[in-house]
């Protein structure tokens, strides 16, 4: 029914907003929040699952923001300041696709729609690759779970899990899965990590370790999944060769998150090539005007609070889009580039013009591989051979992890000039 030329369709109504937001997890939920309580006009924000409140919603666990603060209630949070501010908020609301700059077709229980906005803030998140799509061979046997799909099974639907767990996995969300297995009542019989030590501060491995006897094999990989009907065991091989057959019946694969970019990239709008997310300036702006990303769909995953506090700044940088300021939008200004073992850099681009705003942006880099030099290593940012900025790299410093890393250098970058690398090197 939808006409691809982008024409009316039978059937569907045609609506304005000034702002849409693709999205009510945490990022879109604040994006709004800002926009509307600054009379922004309609600001309506749209999500495909029952609810509102994104991927915390799964999570009991507390760390939001705060120890004791547990997903839900961070969510019910973010949601009930959107709506206070006088955010629209709607659920069970497919958008199915971006047939124009700031257009978006979306089914939903009221039909179909093209709500057409003065500016699009896309704020899709993430989402956890299957086994398959990491390749781990053999058969398809009932028991595996991502921890999505784990959390949501407990969680949500109350499920029976199963007895002996191996997770895959040593970030802090295969953490929050030991958790959640805890829940229901899953012994796990071991943790595996390709890298040679966990991802999440010595205090929160220890607490698995000891407290909770959980074995943790490092530079492990899980190689093949065993079992017909159901998972009888994964079949692991350390780094120096050696192999075991670990007996389960369930397997966890956990912290694999790609950006939900689907939408993006069906649109046309260009992505990052190392994030797979879109790809955005400092002020959050894609490279088609007016629209935005914002939250885990640049950066597979980070922290709920730090996905807010983008949102907040990238609703103020939609603010000046719509008060017809002048907002880098993605073009002209250099790109950034992380070198290994840094993946990532985002924002990945500058503005045409350095502002002083700038200086305050504050920018990720993921760590992936091991850290040369040990604790001693520096991060630098670098210009066509010149060093704009190095500092040491704090102990905390993790593979798998991300930095922050202050943008006070950018004033300092050529806008002309080629890329600016991100680099970890020794002393
Ligand atoms: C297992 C796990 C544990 C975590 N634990 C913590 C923790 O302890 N502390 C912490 O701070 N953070 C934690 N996080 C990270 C936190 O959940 C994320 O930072 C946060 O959810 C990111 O927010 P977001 O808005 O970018 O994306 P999401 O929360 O993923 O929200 C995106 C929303 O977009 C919607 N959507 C996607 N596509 C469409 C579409 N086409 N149409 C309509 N709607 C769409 C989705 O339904 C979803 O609701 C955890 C994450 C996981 C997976």
């Amino acid at each position: 029914m939808v006409n691809d030329n982008g024409g009316a369709a039978v059937g569907r109504r045609e609506r304005h907003v000034d702002v849409l937001v693709v999205g009510a997890g945490p990022a879109g939920l604040t994006v709004a929040e800002h926009l509307a309580a600054a009379d922004c006009g309609t600001v309506e924000v749209l999500d495909r699952e029952p609810h509102a409140g994104g991927v915390p919603r799964h999570c009991l666990h507390g760390g939001f923001g705060t120890p004791w603060t547990s997903g839900p209630r961070y969510a019910a949070r973010r949601l009930r300041a959107a709506t206070d501010a006088g955010a629209v908020v709607r659920t069970s609301v497919t958008v199915t696709g971006l047939p124009a700059p700031r257009t978006a077709d979306v089914t939903g229980p009221d039909g179909l729609e093209r709500i057409t906005a003065r500016a699009l803030v896309l704020a899709t998140g993430a989402r956890e690759r299957s086994r398959a799509a990491r390749l781990v061979p053999g058969t398809r046997p009932a028991g595996i779970y991502t921890t999505g799909e784990l959390q949501q099974a407990v969680h949500r639907f109350g499920q029976y899990i199963g007895r002996r767990a191996v997770v895959v996995g040593a970030e802090p969300v295969a953490y929050a899965a030991l958790d959640t297995l805890r829940r229901a009542g899953v012994a796990v019989v071991a943790q595996l990590t390709d890298f040679d030590r966990p991802q999440v501060p010595p205090l929160r491995a220890a607490d698995a370790r000891l407290r909770h006897a959980v074995p943790l094999l490092t530079r492990t990989t899980a190689t093949e999944v065993l079992g017909r009907g159901r998972v009888t065991g994964a079949r692991i091989r350390h780094a120096d060769g050696r192999t075991a057959r670990l007996p389960c019946d369930t397997l966890v694969f956990t912290g694999d998150f790609i950006p939900e970019a689907e939408l993006a990239r069906e649109a046309g709008i260009r992505l990052d090539r190392a994030t797979r997310g879109p790809l955005v300036d400092t002020d959050f702006g894609t490279d088609v005007p007016g629209v935005f990303a914002v939250g885990n769909v640049l950066h597979a995953v980070e922290p709920a609070v730090a996905v807010a506090a983008e949102g907040g700044a990238a609703a103020a940088a939609v603010r000046r889009f719509l008060g017809h300021e002048e907002v880098q939008l993605g073009v002209g200004g250099p790109e950034l580039v992380a070198e290994p073992p840094a993946r990532w850099i985002t924002p990945g681009r500058l503005p045409r013009e350095p502002r002083s705003a700038d200086g305050v942006r504050r920018f990720s880099v993921r760590l992936a591989g091991p850290l040369p030099g040990g604790g001693g290593a520096f991060l630098t940012v670098t210009q066509d051979g010149r060093i704009l900025h190095r500092e040491r790299l704090r102990g905390s410093a993790r593979t798998g992890n991300s930095l922050d890393l202050d943008g006070y250098w950018v004033r300092n970058v050529d806008p002309g000039g080629g890329a600016v690398r991100v680099a970890i090197v020794r002393p």
